[in-house]
């Protein structure tokens, strides 16, 4: 049973056959084999999306289970597995009884490997629900009873579902980060298929975070060992993922070869079809910036697409593209009819999402007070402790509550369950730097904007830096232009590596950058500073020496008292920045830590 669900990782297709042919050339009198073999087939189909047949190999199984000489073990597991493959179709409250009756059980029977595969039952269908603050804790679980069993695809599969709900549950890593904890559980063992599945999400966790040329090394790795084990749909997804690569670096004619390979390889595969909407449109977009005579064919041929295809997430795909396809054709009335469908859609979904985690929020938050409020009541004699840590506790939550909002902001809820397993930048291009690939001055202001009122309707902090490169015309004149560009994409490589989860940096214009950082207090400043310098010096520079010397300086303002609107913060950063060109440049400036110490008294004091 282990050996299969090891190769599955590896080639599932391959173990399925073995399993099959293993089961044909069983003799009558093994139906105990036959048991665990069907199981093992079971899980292979579930973990392959192929749900019909898992139905079909488990009533298989448990007719392969002989009444009379059945353990106990058996027994649990085969109910296991009828959760397992009814995860999100059975009454959630009706599954949860089942699940316990099963879990007390197998509790008693000591079996560990169960116990954790019932805790991946349990955080599926909390992911199925919505409940993802829940669900994630259930997947650490797993993570961690999955390490001590060593069942390293049990590890990389819930690693790999806390990717997407990161930013959700307001973790101060990217989902990048899980993707690779994921990929590196999976050590050294063969596990081409499930790698591949890992670096596809990787890579597009790349691309939404704004890092579309890092995740081309992914996506070639998904194209090379899809092709290895002939899996048609991962080929397809490692086509689109570079074409995607390739269209935000502007090699149209790349990204349509690629594109349309994976048009090529659902042509062959009509089950794969669904896939197509995505290379589509990225024939349209590639054709566009080609102004290639193909171009109106292309549009009509997604325009189609979208009359087959019900999904919200494809049609706000479609209109998006379609748009785009239309102005480069000059069609502008019907570009804007695309465009405002597009955004009627993403706003939609956007405002679903938030609302959704913001009413989540809200119940924990209440739940948090009233848990402080029930001590408060007991613990009369407490009183003033008591009245503390109720304070702390709301604090938490409403930081908790802000960094769901970021992550509404921020992803745009580009996840929306287990059952949306692929998903695409939503990043709109109009928002972007084209040299850099950061947020353009437009998309950063605006994040300012509603952080700075989110920080002042809740009182809490937030600082924001501009920073600007010294001397740069120097390098310019010294280097060329070309190299000038390329020491701002050094500059806005470092920068994205520094900043963290809940932060923001744009360019705000020629090689000056706005870096806002919701909840941080100016007596942080000057070690993100410092990280932030030493980055950018680490950076190699292609037609640059190494170490290429370039240095910035650096303006800051942390929200106060007298701050009433992100202008005026705006402003004092700027005469910070212009304090630190006038210093001698390569440094920060900012509140002094004087000020920031007495700022800290007198909030002690008061408390
Ligand atoms: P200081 O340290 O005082 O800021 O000196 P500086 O030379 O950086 O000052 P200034 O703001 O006068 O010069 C900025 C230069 O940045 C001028 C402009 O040619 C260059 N620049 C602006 N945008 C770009 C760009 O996209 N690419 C390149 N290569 N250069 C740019
Ligand atoms: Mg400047
Ligand atoms: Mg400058």
């Amino acid at each position: 049973m282990r050996s299969v669900a090891e190769q599955a990782l590896d080639d599932p297709r391959a173990a399925l056959s073995g399993v099959r042919q293993r089961l044909a050339s069983l003799s009558a009198g093994d139906a105990g084999t036959a048991f665990w073999l069907r199981l093992a087939l079971v899980d292979v189909l579930v973990h392959t999306d192929q749900e019909v047949e898992s139905r079909r190999e488990l009533a298989a199984a448990a007719q392969a289970l002989p009444a009379s000489a059945a353990g106990p073990q058996e027994r649990l597991w085969l109910e296991h597995f009828q959760r397992y493959v009814d995860t999100g179709t059975v009454d959630p409250e009706a599954f949860r009884r089942q699940q316990a009756a099963v879990r007390e059980r197998a509790r008693a029977a000591g079996d560990a490997h169960l116990l954790c595969r019932l805790d991946l039952n349990e955080a599926a269908l909390l992911v199925e629900q919505d409940a993802v603050d829940e669900a994630w804790a259930a997947l650490e679980a797993v993570d961690r009873c999955a390490a001590e069993l060593g069942d390293a695809g049990l590890r990389a599969y819930a690693l790999g579902t806390m990717g997407p709900l990161a930013w959700r549950v307001g973790s101060l890593q990217p989902p990048q980060t899980y993707y690779q904890r994921a990929l590196a559980a999976l050590g050294e063992r063969p596990a081409r298929y499930k790698r591949a599945w890992l670096l596809d999400d990787l890579g597009w966790a790349l691309v939404n975070g704004g890092q579309p040329t890092a995740a081309r090394g992914p996506f070639e790795q998904v194209l090379a060992l899809a092709s290895q084990i002939g899996d048609v749909s991962f080929m397809m997804r490692g086509h689109e993922g570079l074409a995607e690569v390739l269209l935000y670096q502007r090699d149209a004619q790349g990204a349509l070869r690629h594109a349309r390979a994976s048009l090529q390889l659902s042509a062959g595969h009509p089950g794969l079809r669904f896939r197509d909407v995505t290379a589509q449109t990225q024939v349209v977009e590639a054709l566009a910036l080609l102004q290639h005579p193909d171009l109106a064919d292309a549009v009509e041929a997604l325009r189609a697409m979208a009359a087959r295809d019900p999904s919200t997430r494809n049609a706000s795909l479609i209109a998006r593209s379609a748009a785009r396809g239309y102005r480069a054709l000059g069609r502008h009335a019907q570009a804007y009819a695309e465009l405002e469908r597009y955004l009627e859609i993403s706003n939609h979904d956007a405002r679903a999402a938030r609302e959704r985690d913001a009413q989540r929020l809200q119940a924990r938050y209440e739940a948090t007070l009233r848990e402080a409020e029930n001590r408060e009541l007991r613990h009369a004699a407490e009183r003033a402790r008591l009245e503390l840590e109720a304070r702390a506790e709301r604090q938490r939550a409403l930081w908790a509550l802000v960094l769901v909002l970021l992550a509404g902001l921020a992803g745009g809820g580009w996840f929306f369950g287990l059952a949306l397993k692929r998903r695409r930048r939503l990043a709109e291009l109009a928002l972007r730097d084209e040299l850099t690939g950061l947020p353009n001055r437009r998309a950063v202001l605006a994040f300012a904007r509603e952080q700075f009122n989110l920080a002042r309707r809740l009182d809490l902090p937030i600082s924001l830096a501009l920073v600007d490169l010294d001397h740069f015309k120097a390098v310019n004149d010294r280097h060329g232009h070309a190299a000038g560009d390329r020491v701002l994409q050094a500059f806005a490589s470092a920068a994205t590596h520094v900043v963290r989860g809940q932060d923001r940096i744009g360019r705000w214009g020629g090689e000056e950058w706005l870096l806002v950082m919701p909840g941080t207090r100016a007596s942080e400043l000057p070690a993100i500073f410092a990280r932030l310098r030493q980055a950018m010096a680490e950076q190699r520079v292609p037609g640059l020496p190494h170490p290429h010397g370039v240095t910035f300086s650096m303006g800051t303002a942390e929200r106060h008292a007298g701050i009433e609107t992100l202008d005026a913060l705006v402003a004092e950063a700027d005469g910070h920045l212009y304090r630190a060109k006038a210093q001698g440049r390569d440094t920060l400036c900012g509140h002094s830590l004087s000020l920031v110490h007495s700022a800290a008294e007198s909030v002690s004091q008061s408390a």
